[in-house]
């Protein structure tokens, strides 16, 4: 067994174990590109964090990225904020970001942003938190407080952890940052897994078929770390065994303020000391202090070399490389995306990716009046809670003293959320407040709302069509195509320039990172496809995939 260490477990591979932070901190830079490249446009789709990470590369490189964007801005880091509340926001999509994070949080530092201990269950920032399963009540603070068989569904669940997937060793050799015994032991884990499901996993383990049915329900509804799994059991095992593994449902932190800051920063932020550009330039600037609309076409120019894009309005213009950042199902959707611009396998990969669907629905409230004592019992008279009923997972934020607070009255994924889809915002605060008033019959919510409630169904939004990528069995090959697509140089001529970055194109979807190493990724690329080059010292991860690239299953 590997002695313990104290370094700690950062999203580094297990797929492909690159140090992505290392990269992007490194004195040398990510690389520069040949003079005469200076200067040059490349269309970047979408303003989300993907796009904004590569963009803001691209531009210090001295490239000339130009933003077109559908929606609203930062794509799905949006922070709705409340009407004449002075700052007070919701975060409709990304909202509680793992420290293992190191390439988003490295983003975060530079834009000089304050992050807080996320509320999650049973966490201190959460004080309390209530579990609600088939009517019955459970108050705790910590998993000491819970009942048996909370205790004996966690210790299951990390006995499966090392009984299927060597999980002390694999998060040692991540710690350490040891690609090749990573590959040692995740590799097997890939053949093993990729085309059996997380419940599969859950019922085939020893440590769950020792334990009765309700064991399972209650993972399911209860899970590990933020709340409720069932709503990823049909979803390949990896794709489960990657969050572990990387910690990203531990140690969750939240940007104060909204983490819509970080595109957005990254599009304001002026740089100083670039390659071509002037002191003082940033991507809004280069912009126009605007980002072009939404993209209807993408074509190859008569020319055979350039790539075409038309915008909503028609206007039309000639780029040397293009980043794809929206949801890949949109190139197939709203944008006319000549088919000749992918090959064939990458259009499988690229129509079956599978979206989840998620709705959450906030409410601002004039205090955070949950923190009142209950005179019998002596508790916090409501808390974080988690529950069967429709609500599912209810967040509690408090915003400081002499501000309003927010509730994520619900957060739900899947068949939950879908019951959300056809209803109106008042229609769902109505259903919840109803589903809470059955946990909490003393207290009265909608007495303390104050402005409007928000809402949303990201499947809804045409931007989107859904929530975020989560991956079915049987679905690793497509995932390893979109993901390598950034190495080009063996591509047919009609299939470069175009590249692809985003959540849904990384190994680990509905986590940030995700986004921004995969931006990463493109960075390389494009800085390649204009004669680029990274510096001897610091590789970047074209340079090595090669030899640390994920395995590959026989077609
Ligand atoms: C409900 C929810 C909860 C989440 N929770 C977390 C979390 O707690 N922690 C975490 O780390 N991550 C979380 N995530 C994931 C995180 O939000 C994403 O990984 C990240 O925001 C994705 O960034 P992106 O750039 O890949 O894509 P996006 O942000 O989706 O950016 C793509 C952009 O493309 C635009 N676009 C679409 N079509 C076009 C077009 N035709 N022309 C131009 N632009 C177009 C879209 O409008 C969008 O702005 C969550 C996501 C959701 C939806």
């Amino acid at each position: 067994m590997t002695a313990p260490t104290s370094k700690p477990v950062t999203a580094f591979g297990p797929d492909f174990p690159f140090p992505y932070d290392e990269w992007i901190t490194h004195e040398a830079g990510l690389g520069q590109i040949p003079e005469s490249a200076h200067g040059k446009k490349v269309a970047v789709i979408g303003s989300g964090a993907a796009a904004m990470t590569a963009s803001f590369e691209l531009m210090r490189m001295g490239l000339h990225p130009v933003i077109y964007e559908s929606g609203q801005f930062g794509g799905r880091l949006r922070s709705h904020e409340f009407e004449g509340s002075g700052g007070i926001t919701a975060e409709l999509g990304g909202m509680r970001f793992p420290i293992s994070s190191t390439g988003f949080y490295h983003y975060i530092n530079m834009l000089g942003l304050e992050t807080e201990e996320f509320p999650n269950p049973l966490t201190p920032a959460a004080g309390s938190t209530v579990i609600d399963l088939e009517g019955e009540t459970h108050y705790g603070e910590t998993l000491a407080d819970l009942p048996d068989v909370y205790h004996e569904v966690a210790m299951a669940y990390d006995e499966a952890l090392e009984e299927s997937a060597h999980f002390s060793a694999l998060k040692d050799a991540i710690r350490n940052r040891d690609a090749g015994r990573i590959k040692e032991l995740w590799d097997p884990i890939v053949e093993e897994w990729d085309e059996r499901t997380f419940y599969d996993f859950v019922v085939s383990s020893k440590a769950f078929s020792r334990l009765s049915f309700r064991h399972r329900e209650v993972f399911g509804q209860v899970g590990f770390g933020t709340g409720g799994w069932d709503s990823d059991f049909s979803n390949t095992m990896l794709e489960i065994l990657r969050v572990n593994v990387c910690e990203l449902d531990d140690d969750q932190r939240y940007v104060v303020g909204g983490v819509e800051q970080m595109p957005k920063g990254l599009w304001q932020r002026e740089v100083d000391g670039m390659a071509h550009w002037p002191d003082g330039t940033s991507l809004s600037k280069l912009n126009n202090g605007g980002t072009r609309a939404g993209v209807r076409k993408i074509s190859r120019h008569s020319d055979g070399q350039q790539l075409e894009i038309t915008d909503a309005w028609g206007r039309v213009d000639s780029y040397e490389a293009v980043l794809a950042t929206c949801q890949s199902h949109l190139l197939t959707t709203s944008i006319e995306t000549d088919e000749d611009l992918f090959e064939q396998k990458m259009w499988m990969a690229l129509d079956r990716t599978r979206y989840m669907q998620s709705s959450k629905t906030f409410v601002m409230v004039d205090r955070p009046f949950w923190k009142d004592k209950d005179p019998e019992t002596g508790r916090d008279v409501m808390s974080m809670t988690l529950t069967d009923r429709l609500t599912r997972g209810t967040y509690l934020f408090d915003n400081g003293p002499g501000k309003p607070a927010v509730i994520c009255l619900t957060y739900s994924w899947m068949t939950d959320a879908l019951k959300m889809l056809p209803l109106s915002v008042d229609e769902r605060v109505n259903l919840a407040l109803a589903a809470l008033k059955k946990i909490y019959p003393k207290v009265d919510i909608a007495q303390h709302i104050v402005g409007d409630p928000v809402t949303v169904s990201w499947e809804d939004d045409p931007n989107f069509l859904g929530a975020f990528k989560g991956a079915l069995p049987g679905h690793y090959r497509y995932n390893s195509r979109m993901y390598g697509h950034f190495i080009q140089e063996k591509l047919p001529e009609k299939h470069r320039g175009i590249f692809m970055a985003g959540d849904g194109v990384s190994w680990t979807p509905a986590w940030v990172e995700g986004a921004v190493q995969t931006a990463l990724n493109s960075v390389w690329g494009i800085m390649t496809h204009f004669g680029g080059s990274t510096h001897q010292g610091n590789p970047g991860p074209g340079d090595v995939y090669p030899m640390l690239g994920p395995m590959v299953l026989g077609e």
